[in-house]
């Protein structure tokens, strides 16, 4: 027999919403703005020696997906895992070809 007794948690912080650092809207980590949340991008930098933030410098920045795709889409590169079954299909389809074209 297991006996069970009251447990009291101590209070935490729980993440309630993320506001846009370049268009300052807000987002709900609940309901349908929760996939809006979960898109943002939370970036950091560390300055180390010489670097132009400066050497031991830490700075962060949260921005939705809207705002980084507009600033920095034209930087991006693609570089989209390709998946082992993926691979393997591409594989087997591949050696069908070689096949086809003896
Ligand atoms: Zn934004």
């Amino acid at each position: 027999m297991i006996k069970y007794i009251k447990q009291v948690v101590d209070p935490v912080d729980v993440a309630d919403s993320v506001i846009c650092d370049v268009c300052k809207k807000e987002y709900s980590f609940k309901g349908e703005e929760g996939m809006e949340a979960q898109e943002f991008q939370h970036i950091r930098v560390n300055g180390g020696y010489g670097s132009v933030f400066g050497d031991g410098a830490v700075w962060a920045v949260d921005i939705c997906q809207h705002c980084f795709k507009e600033i920095m889409g034209k930087y991006l590169r693609d570089v989209t895992p390709i998946y082992s079954e993926d691979l393997a299909f591409k594989i087997a389809c591949d050696l069908t070809e070689e096949g086809r074209s003896k």
